[in-house]
């Protein structure tokens, strides 16, 4: 299979290549076909399996006629709407549709909250015909008079899993409320729920049904680790893990934003160069955050969930769960961060005797257990060494676990020991 057998022009052939992309992935091969031929797609794909190449290179191959370098704004109309959960996954997304269009006289830009509103509304009057936006900034947009969209011809939500989660789809309903019905809708989503599977129905017009990877599963190339640890300890054993592994990038997923910054600084006190992302920073830091990251400058990134959506890290090695998340999907989001796009990625579970319950629901949803390891001076119940940085948990006031010299390596053991 490749780019030419799917229907893409010559061009946007050369693009792919320059990109360093030899054959299409499962979801791009499967959807681009559907979506050059018009169809609505409902689409399980996760972030890494390339999917974004899968809705935006068939769209710009559908624009082409449409292609002008006329200056009138009034020539471009916005024609196509990608919306996205968060800003990252905006900002994410418009790069890509930016990298794939650079062969076509396209317009295409971003619209997304925490930034001030005036230099995108420069940018749609100027007309774009390609504009990716989060809901919430939109709709201001829409009702300060700065875009109109009754000249919408596709319609991409993308990670519409996520805008239910994080309480979208009223907004989302809003904007397509306002877009002509005859239309091309897209949908994309890493996980196929059944309130998912309601809101296709209500957007979409009998859509050809895209699902490369079987539901809920996780790419072949990822491999996955469960740590038991005593709860106060988890940061000494990330420094531990992270200095016998000898990481280099590691994106560490925390419940919450205060858990995100505190283990962030408790990290760069032990020697270990690391950033906190989330969503009370301002957009220039979380974007220097991630560019710091990306670079190499800084060795973690600590995130939260909400965060992280969007976040492209090529080729990341290693995710780290500091805390299993309260939903069981949003493991299966976490550790999508790695593993992407062929690369090998390890994902690694710190888990604390409270944590039984999220680990069997994990692992419920996986249907396969996850693999145990133990690095034995960590393990719940161990006597706590006398020196080394007080860690988070302790600083934060909670009862100091006990410690101990650790001198041992990991070794596997049955994840029967975990509570499984
Ligand atoms: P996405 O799932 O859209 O976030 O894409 C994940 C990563 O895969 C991005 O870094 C893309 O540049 C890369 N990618 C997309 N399509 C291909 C392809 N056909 N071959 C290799 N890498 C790809």
């Amino acid at each position: 299979m490749t780019f030419a057998t799917l229907g893409l022009a010559a061009d946007l052939q050369e693009t792919v290549a320059r990109e360093g992309y030899d054959e299409p992935t499962p979801v791009q091969a499967a959807a681009i076909p559907l979506v050059l031929a018009g169809r609505d797609v409902l689409a399980a794909a996760q972030t890494g399996t390339g999917k974004t190449a899968a809705f935006v290179l068939p769209i710009l191959e559908r624009l082409r006629p449409e292609a002008s370098t006329a200056i009138s704004p009034a020539r471009h109309p916005v024609r196509v709407l990608i919306l996205a959960p968060t800003r990252e996954l905006a900002v994410q997304v418009a790069e890509s549709v930016r990298t794939y269009g650079q062969s076509l006289p396209l317009r295409s830009c971003v619209v997304h909250g925490g930034v001030p509103m005036n230099p995108q509304v420069k940018m749609l009057w100027s007309g774009v015909e390609i504009l990716v936006a989060t809901p919430g900034r939109l709709l201001d947009h829409v009702a300060q008079g700065t875009v109109k969209l009754g000249q919408v011809e596709v319609l991409v939500l993308d990670e519409a899993d996520r805008m239910l989660d994080m309480g979208f789809i009223p907004d989302v309903r809003r904007i397509v409320a306002l877009l002509p019905a005859r239309r091309q809708t897209l949908f994309f989503s890493a996980t196929f729920s059944d309130e998912i599977r309601h809101l296709a129905q209500e957007f979409l017009h009998d859509p050809a049904i895209v699902e490369v990877a079987r539901r809920n599963t996780i790419a072949d190339n990822l491999s996955q680790a469960l740590y038991p640890v005593d709860g106060a300890r988890k940061a000494d054993l990330l420094v531990h893990l992270i200095e016998r592994d000898r990481m280099t990038q590691v994106l560490v997923f925390t419940r919450t934003k205060t858990g995100a910054g505190r283990l962030a600084a408790y990290l760069d006190r032990r020697g270990v160069r690391a950033v906190a992302i989330h969503g009370d920073r301002s957009q220039p830091e979380r974007t220097r955050a991630l560019e710091d990251f990306k670079r190499g400058d800084v060795t973690v990134l600590v995130a939260t969930d909400v965060a992280s959506r969007g976040l492209d890290i090529e080729e990341l090695p290693h995710v780290v769960n500091f805390e299993l998340p309260a939903d069981p999907q949003d493991y299966i989001h976490r550790i999508g961060r790695t593993g992407r796009a062929g690369a090998s990625g390890t994902a690694i579970s710190l888990v604390s005797p409270d944590e039984v319950d999220q680990l069997r629901a994990v692992q419920r949803l996986l249907r396969a257990a996850i693999p145990c390891r133990v690095v034995e001076a960590f393990l719940p119940g161990q006597p706590a060494p006398r020196d080394g940085a007080p860690s988070p948990e302790r600083r934060a006031g909670r009862a100091p676990a006990p410690r101990s010299r650790d001198t041992s390596r990991g070794r596997r053991t049955p994840v029967a020991s975990s509570g499984r």
